[in-house]
């Protein structure tokens, strides 16, 4: 079977009309051209999903783990199966180069994978009991129905490192993908149909806005979890709105991730990170290097291999091949980035390349780096979500991590560094929640993703992942005499 362009909401297995009938236009970043127009759910469609998932929840939880990671498995070869299909349309919707997109959706359906064989390993304790009469025992179980909302920049891994744990883990779930980049969820949703996944087990709702139901997700009663990864300013909202009902909550926030390559860096290596953490995705990753701290003495020596690869960036529409970086995902992201660079330079800071939007127009902007930043200047602390690197000069290791930890998030972090001492320093020092040492690529299926301060709380992925989807219950037997 192939996939089809799905354009309705899909909500106890069933493709749905909205509620109130209005639909909205999916746009490619990379011509503005729209795609397609697809059903605008709103707060009466998500009660229904929420409903149709509480429904489900009741056999799901109870259907034996191996048989839920069967469901899993299929989906995931299905992804596979349709790869190429999946990244086209990824590519089309939210502008990322093809080869990108390829490999998100095998990122993505790894998850599928692995928690469809972690499912098999939920395991509960008995502890030893200080009584003779008593025993104590814990048991896991499923949270119950939860909530995702999920961001357009990968928009079916966001989607697979919540709902595989979760259905995993036995919960039932309901997804609002990106007004950006629904396609792709929907296209998730034919494939789990596919797949057999049960009525409700798996729903999707796309919205043109996120605020309507982001409010009933929140503050709905059956829903016992939210999962979120955005904006730490919408998840504020969130956490604010889910706290009158108590809810278990994830939230994968923003990142303002330093790059520090220190003197005693192999500048070629920190060169080729800084390139791949930096401008994958045309820089709109939550952990893209966001500051690049450079020691005093390899300054100049690094922005001249850094500025050379970065000239040679391929710019155009991702689909096309051998495009490096595609377009920014509309006209109000160019306009972002574009006053944060020309915030910096009115400051002081020196343009080494790029700086401005790319001769092709649209939704394209150049590969660019700035020089001499300081922190007078918004781009040292706002998210830049373009292919900008501000490059900050720093003396000593002291000052490097004081200016790294300088910012009230707390997510990604990268250095470059050959001595061992100074590796285990900066790791231990740095404040974040996941750090990239001699690396500039950190995300995988098998390790815990996520962040510390105000980049969020909780993690995905890993064997870390499951726990966010299951509730500890402890059983006291007493009597035993
Ligand atoms: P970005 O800047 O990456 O678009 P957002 O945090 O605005 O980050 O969006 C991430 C997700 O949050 C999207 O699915 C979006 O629709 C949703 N969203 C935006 N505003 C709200 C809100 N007030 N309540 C709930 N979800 C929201």
């Amino acid at each position: 079977m192939t996939i089809s362009l799905k354009t309705l909401s899909y909500i106890d297995g069933k493709w749905t009309e909205p509620s109130l009938g209005g639909y909205f236009e999916v746009i490619n970043p990379a011509n503005n051209s729209v795609i397609s127009s697809v059903a605008n759910c709103g707060s009466q469609d998500a009660v229904t999903a929420i409903r149709a998932a509480s429904k489900a929840f009741q056999f799901w939880s109870k259907t034996p783990a191996e048989q839920r990671a069967e469901y899993l498995y299929r989906w995931y070869k299905l992804i596979l199966q349709h790869q190429h299909e999946l990244a086209d349309l990824m590519t089309r919707e939210c502008g990322k180069p093809l080869s990108e997109s390829l490999s998100e959706v095998v990122y993505g359906a790894s998850f599928l994978q692995w928690f469809s064989e972690e499912a098999r390993r939920i395991k509960g304790d008995i502890i030893q009991s200080p009584n003779a009469d008593k025993r104590f025992l814990v048991n896991k179980q499923a949270v119950g129905v939860c909530a995702a909302i999920t961001p357009w920049n990968f928009p079916l891994a966001m989607i697979a490192r919540k709902c595989a744990p979760a259905l995993a883990a036995g919960c039932t779930i309901v997804v609002k993908p990106a007004e950006a980049t629904p396609l792709t969820a929907l296209a998730m949703a034919d494939l789990a149909e596919q797949a057999g996944i049960p009525a409700g087990v798996f729903n999707v709702l796309p919205a043109s806005e996120g605020q309507e139901i982001g409010e009933v997700f929140s503050t709905h009663p059956l829903v016992r979890k939210l999962s979120f990864t955005g904006s730490t300013a919408v998840g504020k909202i969130l956490l604010k709105q889910a706290a009158d009902t108590v809810k278990r909550i994830s939230m994968e926030l923003g990142g303002n991730a330093p790059f520090i390559v220190f003197d005693d860096a192999d500048i070629d290596k920190a060169v080729e990170g800084a390139i791949s953490s930096k401008y994958r995705n045309a820089g709109q990753t939550c952990i893209c290097a966001n500051r690049f701290l450079v020691q005093e003495d390899i300054y100049d020596k690094f922005i001249a291999a850094f500025s050379e690869k970065v000239k040679s960036i391929r710019v155009g529409d991702g689909l096309q091949p051998g495009i490096q970086q595609g377009p920014l995902i509309n006209n109000k992201a160019v306009q972002k980035v574009d006053a944060l660079v020309r915030d910096a330079i009115a400051k002081g800071a020196d343009l080494i390349c790029g700086g401005k939007v790319h001769e092709l127009g649209g939704n394209f902007y150049t590969p660019t780096i700035i020089g001499n930043v300081d922190k007078s200047m918004a781009i040292a602390h706002e998210e830049i979500f373009g292919p900008v690197s501000p490059i900050f000069r720093f003396t000593d290791e002291r000052e490097a991590i004081a200016m790294a930890n300088d910012t009230p998030y707390g997510l990604a972090a990268y250095f470059y560094s050959q001595k061992m001492d100074r590796i285990w320093r900066v790791s231990e020092a740095l404040e974040y929640g996941m750090i990239g040492i001699n690396e500039g690529i950190i995300s995988t299926t098998l390790a815990p993703f996520g962040g510390v301060k105000q980049s969020g709380i909780g993690r995905e992925g890993g064997h870390y992942g499951i726990k966010e989807y299951l509730d500890i219950k402890y059983l006291c037997l007493g009597g035993l005499t």
